[in-house]
């Protein structure tokens, strides 16, 4: 049979060669066990935590290995592409810190790999399906979806195996007229990769992340070209994960499934396999058992979710590294300030099955992260949330941006930071009460207090607080207030004998805290008065007196 005709007749136009690709791609001149990956998204308009999980993950081996990661666009699936989805990606890696020294972005593309969208690589696909045809290893096949239907109804009914192949694959051994006759009428047709396999043969594979896995040999002639002559996912990531010279491809499990026909195309085009890192899907707990997170069913799957709850972009990223690799957390506690970039990443600590992710955990990271943050990075995290979601905090912070970084100075630094932050939707109940417009009475005394003694000890501290006062002197007044009324103002004297007093100087904190802050939880107070101010400070006292 002569293929070489049909091949021809298939792809008339193609003028590059393949000699020309392999020069104008080349070989990358990196040093040993450098690393070349990629994320290869598809444009759907949804970007999710798997693909970040993905992309922290091929990032971090990478660039840890002074190699080379790269942003590809699939796009070979116009039906699901959405009006500015591959903007969205782009934006949304960059804001999860995934950085890319070459490929596409929201600019262009950026690399000499390029072009780096799918679409735009048509006529390079077509120099490769050419070559295939003409080696006897891809045929045309005119199939109407109707007949493709029928054919899997017979197969139900016959209780046999679903798919194009064997004695099913109606157009593999058709004769050059029979495949001129149809082209010549106009009728649209796919490539189909001609398969030499069978199911009875198994072979053995490792993969990075899986292990030693032993998988069933394909036997379908998958499509490579659609009808438009755009490929599929299959072709595309042979010819370009060779081109581009991926050496591992990391992507998520459920392509493990076809992984046995890229192993066939790879060696049907004569390019060198790249190692593969299939990895696991992230799973929840719901009630007692485990499964998938959904798209429908869980919002927490959608990276902008998190965006919208203002999670600062640093705590999923650490939150990622937590659950892929067990040893982080106990080395971010051992290196509270280091870069995430000093951590010494290993696939080989990620669990084949897959991770749990726990919102309750990425809350607790979310909480470290923000504490080891300084008061200016909180300043510009919180402003730049509360800019797109919430505008009256917004004006509120960033009035006076001194003071505000003030606020969020209050124990931070040191060995110990506080932990009052999440996210940055919190920080409005943090800092409310150093704004007027925020400011409310939430909290109230308890009834086992008496109003008097309440009402006593405020305006006592009106007679005597002097914002110049250091912390001690300061201290030490709220202590004389507590001795006067009864209240121990020596802890110890108060543990040994509690029935002797009527409470302890930490009530009588409490009861200008309440008023000062309206709340019965606050940071530091002495910090707190310094900086609301000696007349913010004595006209809250005075109104809670009143309203006593
Ligand atoms: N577009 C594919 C996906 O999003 C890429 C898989 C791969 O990385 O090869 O799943």
């Amino acid at each position: 049979m002569d293929f070489n005709y049909i091949a021809e007749l298939l792809f008339p136009n193609v003028t590059m060669t393949e000699e020309e690709l392999e020069a104008k791609y080349p070989v990358r001149n990196l040093k040993e066990g450098a690393i070349v990956s990629r994320m290869a998204p598809s444009p759907t308009g949804f970007v999710h935590l798997g693909n970040l999980v993905q992309g922290i993950t091929s990032e971090r081996l990478c660039h840890q290995s002074g190699g080379t990661l790269f942003l590809r666009v699939e796009d070979t699936d116009q039906k699901r592409e959405v009006a500015g989805a591959v903007e969205i990606l782009i934006d949304t890696l960059k804001y999860y810190n995934i950085n890319f020294d070459e490929g596409a972005t929201i600019e262009g593309d950026n690399g000499i790999y390029a072009p780096y969208r799918q679409r735009q690589r048509k006529d390079i696909y077509h120099v490769y399906a050419k070559r295939l045809v003409k080696e006897g290893k891809a045929y045309p096949c005119f199939c109407t979806e109707d007949e493709l239907a029928e054919m899997h109804e017979q197969q139900e009914k016959l209780k046999e195996n679903f798919g194009y192949y064997g004695k099913w694959a109606k157009w593999r051994d058709r004769t050059n007229e029979e495949i001129e006759t149809e082209l010549k009428a106009g009728k649209p047709w796919v490539l189909r990769f001609r398969s030499t396999g069978s199911i009875e043969n198994k072979i053995k594979f490792t993969d990075y992340i899986k292990g030693n896995l032993e998988v069933t040999e394909n036997d379908i002639d998958h499509v490579l070209l659609k009808s438009d002559g755009i490929p599929t996912y299959h072709f595309a990531h042979a010819v370009d994960d060779h081109l581009m010279r991926t050496t591992h491809v990391v992507r998520g499990d459920e392509w493990l499934s076809t992984l046995p026909f890229h192993i066939q195309l790879f060696s049907a085009l004569g390019f060198r396999l790249p190692k593969y890192l299939h990895i696991g899907p992230l799973m929840k707990m719901d009630g007692e058992s485990k499964r998938k997170l959904s798209k429908r069913k869980d919002p927490e799957l959608a990276l902008s979710y998190y965006k919208q709850e203002g999670y600062p972009a640093q705590s999923l990223y650490e939150y990622i590294l937590t659950i892929l690799n067990s040893n982080y957390e106990d080395w971010r506690r051992a290196n509270p300030t280091a870069s995430t970039e000093e951590f010494k990443f290993s696939y080989k600590k990620m669990n084949p099955a897959g991770s749990l992710f726990d919102g309750a955990k990425l809350l607790d990271v979310s909480k470290n992260v923000i504490s080891r943050m300084s008061a200016e990075d909180v300043y510009n995290g919180s402003t730049e949330w509360a800019g797109e979601y919430d505008k009256e905090l917004y004006s509120a912070l960033t009035r006076n941006p001194e003071y505000t970084k003030a606020i969020f100075s209050i124990g931070r630094g040191g060995k110990n930071p506080r932990k009052d932050i999440a996210l940055w939707s919190e920080v409005r109940s943090y800092v409310d009460l150093f704004y007027d417009e925020l400011f409310k009475v939430q909290d109230e005394y308890s009834d086992k207090f008496s109003k008097n003694d309440i009402k006593i000890t405020l305006q006592e501290f009106t007679k005597v607080f002097d914002i110049a006062d250091d912390s001690n002197t300061w201290f030490e007044k709220i202590k004389d207030i507590a001795d006067m009324l009864g209240y121990a103002s020596d802890m110890r004297a108060y543990k040994q004998n509690p029935e002797a007093y009527k409470g302890n100087v930490s009530d009588i904190s409490m009861f200008i805290r309440l008023a000062v802050t309206g709340k019965l939880n606050s940071p530091d107070m002495y910090s707190v008065m310094q900086i609301l101010g000696y007349e913010t400070v004595i006209k809250r006292v005075n109104e809670m007196i009143k309203s006593l």
